[in-house]
């Protein structure tokens, strides 16, 4: 097992299927244009073939799909096939919930019990200005379809002053009633974000702002989360809980057991860090020199931890899948 010095190992890993999203949100994508599927993707079985080698040489236990959007890849039902064989505690997907509804059947067969859902707003006129794609009563009805399935799900919202701050409580009430958390992320200073820090902190919002938000109509304690979870969890008793990704002001690096593989085949141990490692070439090599030469490259992914704090990073969140 590779361990660094503050005791950090890999234990989750996302896999971005594509970069193609059908979206292209404000805080994602600067110019609007939704990104479609680059030309050196990896095929959905070198794909799983990457995901079983890092299952082996880093202890994988606990693997989230994810994009750009995976729901439109036609790589996701024989990915599902092949990962459906691994020896692994979890799998869950994150998407945009805009074909959820017509997806779902294929979710279910493969095993997900756990899908993350992004949505902004229930507002549609925010919805279409945020998201720049898709359609929020196709959401709504995705997300509705999940719930009668069965499935457990967490709400993804990104609050963003002056565009969706109004649907803090609106989103929690929602998600309350359908037994659904809602997670909020606190943007990122990923890829344009990075480089632009007055468009960064004229939309920040803050764990202390969102609280204060949240009090107004809410009483709320937090509760135990894992040591390695990303976020702070809170409950409302009797009513359910939400949970607060506060990537800057909570920062959770010295806990964080997070690698990524991107569609292309480039492993990314940090997203505060621009270096990544390709392991594409080694996919078609016999196991006895792919496995050594990935155990090296993870012990450099490891080190591309920060030690305390997210920086931001020039890597475009869709690319790797937030
Ligand atoms: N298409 C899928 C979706 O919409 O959930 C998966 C990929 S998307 C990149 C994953 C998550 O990252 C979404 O919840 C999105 O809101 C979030 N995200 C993207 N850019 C972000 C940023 N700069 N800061 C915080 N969250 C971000």
């Amino acid at each position: 097992m590779i361990v660094d010095r503050q005791g950090r190992r890999f234990r989750n890993l996302r896999v971005s299927l594509t970069a193609a999203c059908n979206y292209a949100c404000t805080y994602c994508v600067p110019n609007g244009k939704r990104l479609v599927a680059s030309q050196d993707e990896l095929s959905a079985e070198a794909l799983a073939r990457g995901v079983a080698y890092l299952i082996e040489a880093a202890g994988i236990e606990r693997l989230r799909i994810t994009g750009g959007e995976p729901l439109v890849s036609p790589r996701l039902e024989p990915f599902l096939r092949e990962i459906g064989r691994f020896d692994l505690d979890d799998i869950s997907l994150t998407t945009n919930g805009q074909l959820l509804e017509r997806r779902l059947a294929l979710l279910l067969g493969a095993g997900i019990r756990r899908l993350n859902v992004s949505l902004d707003t229930l507002d549609s006129d925010a919805f279409r200005r945020i998201a720049r794609g898709g359609d929020l009563a196709t959401v709504l009805a995705g997300l509705e379809a999940a719930r009668d399935a069965g499935l457990k799900v967490k709400v993804n919202m990104v609050p963003l002053r002056g565009q969706n701050l109004d649907q803090v409580l609106p989103l929690l009430d929602y998600c309350l009633e359908r037994g659904f958390e809602l997670r909020f992320i606190e943007l990122m200073r990923m890829g344009h974000l990075a480089r632009d820090a007055n468009a960064f902190n004229q939309q920040f919002v803050g764990l202390n702002d969102l609280l204060a938000l949240i009090a107004e109509r809410y009483q709320y304690v937090q509760t135990d989360a894992p040591v390695d979870a990303t976020a702070m969890r809170y409950s409302i008793p009797g009513l359910g809980h939400f949970g607060v990704i506060a990537n800057e002001s909570v920062p959770f690096c010295r806990t964080c057991s997070r690698l990524r593989l991107s569609s292309t085949g480039w492993l990314h141990g940090c997203l505060s860090s621009s270096n990544r490692h390709f392991i594409g070439d080694l996919l078609d090599k016999p196991h006895h020199q792919a496995l050594p030469a990935l155990q090296r490259l993870l012990v450099r992914a490891l080190a591309d931890k920060q030690d305390l704090a997210f920086a931001g990073g020039v890597t475009v969140m869709k690319i790797i899948g937030g």
